[in-house]
């Protein structure tokens, strides 16, 4: 049985949606197959699964469709 490598709680097999920030950059990559922490919920990838994301962060792909994601500013909202 895999263990977490961050909290060492048990891990199950689970389709998560990847997200990848680098600056003012962002993107999603969903089912993508990953090890989910059952304790603190960190997602791990396998090094092929890795290697294949980065891949997506290249702009290599084409995406299959673009959202708008809502940006807000914690300290204006004070
Ligand atoms: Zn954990």
């Amino acid at each position: 049985m895999k263990k977490c490598v961050f909290c060492g709680g048990n891990v199950e097999k689970a389709m998560v949606t990847f997200t990848y920030k680098d600056d003012d950059k962002y993107l999603f990559v969903e089912h993508v197959s990953a090890d989910i922490c059952t304790r603190c919920s960190e997602k791990m990838y396998s090094p092929k699964v890795a290697d294949e994301l980065l891949e997506f962060a290249k702009n290599k792909f084409k995406p299959v469709k673009t959202i708008k994601v809502p940006v807000f500013d914690f300290t204006v909202h004070q």
